[in-house]
């Protein structure tokens, strides 16, 4: 699985639709300062369904649309795709390929999309799990991230080596399971509670 294109339309900087391709190998993006090549990470970032503004160097998530500037209106909305190649399938999905959308307009309306079809966030956090890639994976790096993995807590050097290991997905799991079984739980008490009353 490799990443083959990101598209970029209103997101930060890039108010005309850019399409970024990406070949096997190393590819490294420079350009003078200011010139958008964190704002590119950003939107890899925030396609992953980053939802922490700090993260995308942003105060609030309309902050991530085209603001305008002196001879170009403000965007309605922004959108990012990334593709990947999933010829391995190392995705688990059924497609060789693998578009994820968002978009997100200023009145505060969002949606994500897998292959032209509409999901939920946890829809695409799930596709992500165990991979490296998602928001929370390795394979973004951040300036900083370094120093605050070497210096962070066991617990949180513990979450990469879980994701590196393939593991997240079924803690996830877990975690869902017991909060039905949590929920099944109170409302038995509440079925034995009414039961109570009746006798
Ligand atoms: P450096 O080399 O200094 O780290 P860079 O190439 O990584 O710079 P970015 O930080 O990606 O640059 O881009 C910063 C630019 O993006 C700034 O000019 C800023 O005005 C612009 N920018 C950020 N958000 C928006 C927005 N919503 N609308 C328009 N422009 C934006």
């Amino acid at each position: 699985m490799y990443l083959k294109n990101i598209e970029i339309h209103g997101f930060k900087s890039f108010a005309n639709k850019i399409n970024f391709q990406f070949h096997n190998g190393i590819t490294g993006i420079v350009g003078p300062n200011g010139s958008g090549k964190s704002n590119v990470a950003d939107a890899v970032r925030w396609v992953l369904g980053e939802q922490k503004t700090k993260q995308l160097r942003s105060s609030k998530m309309e902050d991530v649309i085209f603001a305008g500037t002196e001879n170009r209106k403000p965007m309605g909305y922004a959108y990012v795709a990334i593709t990947f190649d999933n010829a391995d399938h190392k995705l688990n999905i059924d497609y060789d390929e693998v578009t994820v959308s968002r978009r997100l307009f200023r009145s505060g309306e969002s949606e994500y999309m897998i292959n032209g079809t509409q999901v939920r966030l946890k829809d695409v956090n799930e596709l992500f799990y165990d991979t490296g890639i998602g928001k929370e994976g390795y394979s973004i790096i951040g300036q900083g991230q370094i120093d605050r993995i070497l210096s962070g807590k066991p617990e949180e050097r513990r979450e990469l080596f879980d994701e590196a290991a393939g593991i997240v997905k079924f803690k996830r799991r877990k975690n869902d399971a017991m909060k039905k079984l949590d929920d099944q739980n109170q409302n038995l008490v509440r079925v034995s509670d009414i039961l109570g009353e009746l006798e």
